[in-house]
């Protein structure tokens, strides 16, 4: 599910934000989350009577075949610092509080059961040791590891665990399923220094372009925008994140790394045999991930969907800010699936979640996954063609009873509001057609102004208070919005936002919205968290950024009004890789080519990659690093400082919850 976001945090982020101290409700927890209002306690029963929560089956089915667990999982790095904690989420058990959605509650609690589990003789999971699941398919000779975690961290504490419960093995072959970091970041930590030369590795085609590039353009924004959709600074606690819906959260401060693939998989069916073991792969891009495969081993009658199953409805639109997905294909790769594996599946299992037996069952559930994203396609489509706008769709859609009641396709992770808005972007893009949509003020205009509209702050502060009796919160929300982008520093205001914010996340059944709303509150009373990203621990990817890939995330930093009026070619040659580009300033845009060196450019840049890397990031300074060893300049060393001085650099986490 997750990308690559980690890679591209290309920018170090430290802490801003003016402090204002915001006033605490009288029965806030530690970080300042107010209790839960009756209007929640009775949404949150309200849907508990309509589902059947007590349905045990899940349950059943997540423990089934558990072969050991382990009283404590809590995997440390060497220098001590907590990479994964199953322990914190100890408080996850019993009834769900009333500050929890009850249907969240019941997901959380299945994705907090941990172990080694066998799905059918020769096939294993060790689930909840990060946010995926490791399979490990037993060979004739070794183990094949499918989805070796997010971190090298992870998967190791995961491998073992497995070897020290089944008879162990050598790794003859990993599978990536897809290009999301959850998938193969821990790749380093299943294999041994000559396994890593000996093993195939088998990915979709579009693998490592897709793993390596996909977010690097966008990578600032979209990890600021993960950790609010991940509850990164929230409590492990009932007043905080409690799951993520796809299972608990994203490993952290663990090592990322990738392998090239040695096999591509690139049709459907696709055979291979890999250690005695016969597969047959189904072709899957720009389904769930741009590039992705699902497989059946004929031979076991396990049929694994990857990620494009799941029990959940996932993402059509993922929150942190991707690009938007094909609901009509990825219905239909499922729709594909059926038809090639489902009728000869006796057991089933993914890269998140829990498996499924018995091939009824699992018909029925592919047809459930493969429905509930073709009806949010399609009556998207049939509302759009009635007229109805993005925001009017999202919020008439309703799923029918048959998908409604079944937990698997429940919104614990997408959900069919945005999702819906998704598939209208897909089609029709940002823009509803109201004209009064084309052009409207920005925020912090338009709030100045609609608070003036309103009355003011007071008359506007009391009505939203009354608004919030009525337990109105999204429009409490909506309106009091207004008023912290016009006054930032009204204190009343943030508390009164933050409060709505509570409530709409302890009523949110989606476990990333429950974080935005929390940690959008948690931001309103102590400002954003510092980021904590490492560029060192991300190098096993870094390294495999194209060199055009990183170019064109470079010119999205050129300041266009500071770059006005220059002209400028510098050439830069990466001696570790054999590689030239020429690098052009012209109407305020940098332009990059591969090639020979100009013979006229103002400066040739000699350098590493990897002192690059830093260079631009930040990690390393220009004029520090001019005089060393390391890199070598020809030409001008002004043109090269100038050039470099029209890169923006960013300061710390840039605010989302206020102006
Ligand atoms: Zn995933």
């Amino acid at each position: 599910m997750i990308r690559a976001v980690i890679v591209v945090a290309v920018c170090l982020l430290a802490g801003c934000d003016r402090a204002v101290t915001v006033p605490r409700s009288m029965d806030a927890d530690a970080l300042g989350h107010s209790a839960p209002t009756q209007h929640t306690v009775t949404a949150n029963n309200e849907l508990a009577s309509l589902l059947d929560l007590d349905d045990p089956a899940d349950f059943v089915n997540a423990e089934r075949g558990l072969i050991a667990r382990s009283e404590s999982l809590r995997i440390t790095r060497d220098d001590g610092r907590v990479v994964w904690d199953q322990d914190q989420y100890g408080f996850v058990a019993g009834d769900a509080p009333e500050s929890v959605n009850p249907s969240l509650w019941r997901q959380a609690r299945l994705n907090g059961l941990h172990g080694l589990y066998e799905v059918t003789p020769g096939v294993y999971q060790v689930r909840g040791y990060d946010l995926a699941n490791l399979t490990i398919i037993v060979g004739e000779t070794g183990w094949i590891l499918v989805d070796p975690l997010t971190m090298r961290e992870t998967a190791a504490a995961a491998l073992a665990f497995a070897r020290a419960h089944l008879p162990p093995k050598p790794v003859v072959a990993v599978l990536f399923t897809h290009s999301h970091v959850d998938h193969f970041g821990g790749v380093d930590g299943v294999l041994t220094p000559e396994e890593r030369s000996n093993v195939r590795i088998v990915a979709p085609a579009g693998f490592l372009h897709e793993a390596v590039s996909e977010n690097v353009i966008a990578g600032p924004a979209m990890t600021r925008r993960a950790g609010l959709m991940y509850g990164r600074p929230l409590a492990r606690s009932i007043r905080g994140h409690v799951d993520t819906g796809l299972g608990k959260e994203p490993a952290a401060n663990g090592r990322v790394s990738i392998l090239a693939p040695t096999d591509i998989v690139d049709h459907t069916v696709q055979q291979m045999t890999l250690d005695g073991v016969r597969f047959e792969f189904q072709f899957a891009p720009g389904s769930e991930a741009p590039a992705e495969f699902t497989f059946f081993l004929p031979d076991l009658g396990a049929f694994c969907g990857a990620e494009v199953l799941s029990r959940n409805l996932h993402n059509v639109y993922t929150l942190r800010g991707a690009k938007v997905r094909d609901a009509l294909r990825w219905s239909n790769y499922i729709d594909e699936a059926l038809g090639l594996f489902g009728q000869r599946a006796t057991s089933y299992f993914g890269s998140h979640h829990w498996p499924v037996w018995g091939t009824p069952e699992i018909v029925a559930y592919m047809k459930k996954q493969r429905d509930v994203y073709k009806y949010i396609h399609d009556q998207t489509l049939r509302m759009a063609n009635q007229g109805l706008t993005s925001a009017e769709i999202a919020e008439a859609i309703e799923l029918p009873e048959s998908l409604r009641r079944e937990f698997a396709v429940r919104g614990y992770y997408g959900t069919a509001r945005h999702n819906a808005k998704a598939v209208y972007q897909f089609y029709f893009g940002w823009y509803d057609g109201v004209p009064a949509h084309l052009d409207p003020l920005p925020p912090e205009p338009a709030g100045r102004r609609y608070v003036e509209f309103m009355g003011g702050a007071d008359e506007l502060l009391s009505n939203a208070e009354q608004a919030y009796a009525a337990g109105d919160y999204r429009w409490v929300a909506q309106v009091v919005n207004h008023l912290v982008f016009a006054e930032p520093d009204n204190v009343v205001a943030r508390a009164l936002l933050a409060r709505s914010y509570d409530q709409l996340g302890y009523q949110a059944e989606s476990g990333p919205w429950r974080d935005v709303y929390l940690t959008g509150a948690y931001e309103l009373r102590h400002g954003p968290a510092p980021g904590n990203v490492n560029l060192a621990d991300a190098g096993g990817l870094l390294a495999r950024i194209p060199i055009a890939s990183f170019l064109d995330s470079m010119a999205t930093r050129i300041d266009g009004q500071k770059a006005s009026g220059v002209t400028m070619t510098i050439n830069v040659v990466f001696t570790d890789v054999d590689e030239t580009h020429v690098l052009e300033m012209e109407n305020a845009v940098l332009h990059h080519h591969q090639g020979i060196a100009d013979a006229d450019a103002s400066a040739t840049l000699t350098l590493t990659r990897s002192l690059f890397l830093r260079l631009v990031t930040g990690s390393a300074g220009l004029r520090e690093t001019l005089f060393s060893d390391e890199l070598e300049v020809d030409g001008s060393v002004t043109e090269l400082i100038s050039f470099f001085l029209l890169l923006d650099r960013q300061a710390g986490p840039f605010n989302i919850v206020t102006p």
